[in-house]
């Protein structure tokens, strides 16, 4: 689609203003608006300035004037706004040299796709990510000198979402879900089935389109909502936009949602599983009749994928959280194998339909607290190199490897257990992600001294409450 396209679009929805969305080095999404007068066809190719120096992990101070360039290929008018309003994303560009910012996670997916196509191996890579969520009634940050740094109202079902919003004056807890059996039941149980059908007739109305949606195993209030898999850049654009609204509608319900991956101790996690597909001309290239009715092309992208998932984890679950998700016991990933059958393991080929075009692998060690441009883009490049480099995964491995002895699981790789152990597969394993310069030095460096330095040490250093209960009468 073209600007004039766009201009149209806004033009014949009544908008009053525009709102350029750009995705920050963390993941976080971000806006500027501006009164409609202020659009036109040049906007598209001149872009609107602004001050890129106060956004985490981006430019330092003396390098900070940039332009946010809207995409006129993506746009929509927003659902929650007052006034209408149209939106787009936008790309971040460097005002003197004209090129994509090197820390716009955005540039990095265009050029991981741009990449795909130069190495003629395919022309499309689908994305299709199972992003869980939490929906808590409450949730109270301490002050940051507390040791505690913030807690979340009593696990005891008052912060399961929908409890005490059905007229009750306290909360109703008559239909609690009993630990770790939250998977699909109905209401009244499943208190968060009204406000999910809202999110998805909300998606679909800003053309995402939703394939179902239900209640998590998690017993807090944990939910999923599926939508269509698209290219790699666009399922990146539409994740963004979905965390949105998903915020947003549960907001106005009075609730809030996080995608942190483990919000409690002893449940289910949330994970962010992402399906993956090549396609040339049109034609699946995953299928075929090996194992799981795999073409040796998807093995290979398989080999690449667990080869280099201890440095791409760094993307795909980049949090200290995401850690405390990766766990035995809840469903989550922890060994570095594939198989057609177990969920317990880091690829899972899924076996619901024997149409070729249906063909995909699922990677699950990935989580929503990734930036999903930094992540489908490291997976991408991952599989690529195990094409390339004709990677045997080996065998498949069709238990549950959570029942495995330690002498069966001896020769079985594990992910990191830590994102410091993470950032260190990362800084030890990164060429693969440079090829055709998707990924920059640069960017791999402020990643991991980001990380190390905002999130591993303040960690590290603080207090935990676990050590008052353990310690504080020694
Ligand atoms: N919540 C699980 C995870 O952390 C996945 C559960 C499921 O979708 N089967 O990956
Ligand atoms: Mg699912
Ligand atoms: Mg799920
Ligand atoms: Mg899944």
């Amino acid at each position: 689609m073209d600007a004039k396209t766009a201009l149209k679009y806004a033009e014949d929805h009544g908008a009053r203003f525009v709102s350029l969305r750009f995705t920050d080095l963390v993941g976080a999404w971000h806006h500027l608006t501006f009164p409609i007068h202020e659009l036109s066809e040049s906007s598209f190719e001149d872009g609107f300035g602004f001050d890129a120096s106060s956004l985490r992990g981006w430019a330092s101070i003396h390098e900070s004037d940039m332009l946010l360039v809207p995409d006129p290929s993506r746009f929509w008018m927003d659902p929650f706004a007052e006034e209408p309003t149209v939106c787009f994303i936008a790309n971040v560009v460097d005002p003197i040299t004209k090129e994509g910012y090197g820390l716009d996670p955005r540039s990095v997916a265009a050029r991981a796709e741009s990449y795909l196509r130069f190495t003629g191996i395919a022309d499309t890579a689908y994305f299709g990510p199972e992003a869980e969520f939490f929906v808590f009634d409450s949730v109270r940050f301490y002050n940051e000198q507390n040791a505690a740094g913030y807690e979340v109202e009593s696990d005891e079902g008052i912060w399961n979402s929908g409890r005490g919003s059905n007229g009750f004056e306290s909360p109703n807890l008559g239909y609690r879900i009993r630990n770790k059996e939250g998977y699909v039941p109905v209401p009244p149980a499943d208190s968060l089935s009204d406000l999910r059908s809202e999110i998805a007739l909300t998606l679909e109305s800003v053309g995402i389109q939703v394939e179902c949606h239900h209640h998590e195993v998690a017993t807090a209030g944990q939910c999923e909502i599926d939508f269509r898999f698209s290219t790699l850049l666009g399922t990146a654009d539409n994740l963004q936009l979905f965390k949105y609204i998903v915020r947003n509608t549960a907001y106005r319900y009075g609730k809030a949602v996080t995608f942190m991956p483990k919000p409690i101790y002893g449940d289910n996690g949330s994970g962010m599983h992402c399906h993956q597909s090549l396609w040339k001309n049109e034609k699946p290239l995953f299928a075929g009749d090996g194992y799981a009715g795999l073409s040796d092309l998807a093995r290979y992208y398989i080999g690449g994928l667990l080869k280099h998932a201890p440095a791409i984890v760094a993307f795909a679950a980049p949090t200290t959280n995401s850690y405390k998700r990766l766990v035995p016991g809840f469903e989550a990933p922890v060994n570095l194998a594939y198989s057609a059958r177990n969920r317990s393991a880091a690829v899972r080929i899924p076996m619901f339909s024997q149409n070729p075009k249906q063909k995909r692998i699922e990677f699950r060690p990935p989580d929503p607290s990734c930036n999903p441009y930094l992540a489908f883009s490291a997976m991408l490049m991952a599989g690529l190199d195990g094409i390339q480099n004709r990677i045997d995964p080996g065998e498949p491995l069709d238990k549950d490897i959570y029942d495995l002895s330690p002498e069966e699981l001896k020769d079985v790789p594990s992910l990191p257990g830590s994102l410091d152990d993470a950032l260190s597969a990362l800084e030890a394993d990164h060429s693969f992600l440079l090829k055709g310069d998707v990924f920059t030095p640069q960017l791999i460096e402020r990643w991991i001294s980001y990380k190390r330095e905002r999130e591993v040490q303040p960690l590290r250093m603080r207090p935990h409450p676990l050590e008052f209960a353990l310690y504080f009468d020694v």
